[in-house]
């Protein structure tokens, strides 16, 4: 009883403490980039995050956010901050591609990556499924100093595709899945017109 309650404490503890350096890390990446303040958009790319959470069984809740800018990627940190930019959303072609990237970062957080050994790290993603990892407490980081960790990105991969099967996202026999929602129309479409916008051109897409 007492080994179960000690157990019980010390992965709450851990729980904490991967929380409080995920809210410190946070806060940095929200210092340096500009987040999408258009809650609408970042409701649909949240309902397609916790719906793998659903089945990514994490220690810690997932938080996902929208970096308003024309760089793709995506990152994750410990405590479940999931960040994926407005460029990232574009090169995705249909929700599971989106749900893809989001299930690849998400399985970082649940598989702890990073956050053994001396110093914490952070991981950047690309639309390759390629991180890179960042020293956390030191950004932002040239990218001259990033080394890959392919165990790593390997391991997040197999989860990933596990969360996508479990979630609905892709089948045995359709690994890539088919999934063009409405949501995810919506989402492009407006991220595609913001973009125009902001380059002072036509939007690109269909009317
Ligand atoms: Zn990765």
């Amino acid at each position: 009883m007492l080994v179960a309650f000690m157990a019980i404490f010390a992965i709450a503890q851990q729980r904490e403490k991967e929380l409080a350096l995920g809210k410190a890390l946070a806060a940095e990446v929200e210092r340096t980039h500009k987040l999408l303040d258009d809650a609408a958009l970042v409701a649909i790319v949240n309902a397609i995050g916790q719906k793998l959470a659903g089945v990514a069984k994490a220690a810690v809740p997932f938080t996902f956010r929208v970096i308003d800018e024309q760089q793709p990627f995506a990152n994750a940190l410990p405590g479940g901050f999931v960040y994926v930019s407005a460029a990232q959303i574009l090169r995705e072609h249909d929700e599971a591609e989106l749900a893809g990237v989001l299930a690849h970062e998400m399985a970082h957080v649940v598989a702890r990556h990073g956050q053994s050994g001396p110093q914490p790290m952070i991981f950047m993603g690309t639309a390759l499924g390629v991180c890179t990892r960042y020293p956390a407490d030191n950004l932002p980081i040239p990218p001259s100093l990033a080394r890959q960790a392919p165990k790593q990105e390997e391991d997040a991969d197999i989860l990933a595709a596990g969360y996508l099967l479990k979630a609905g996202y892709a089948t045995a026999a359709q690994p890539n899945g088919i999934v063009n929602t409405s949501r995810f129309q919506e989402l492009r479409e407006a991220l595609e017109r913001r973009k125009a916008a902001i380059l002072g051109q036509r939007p690109t897409l269909a009317q």
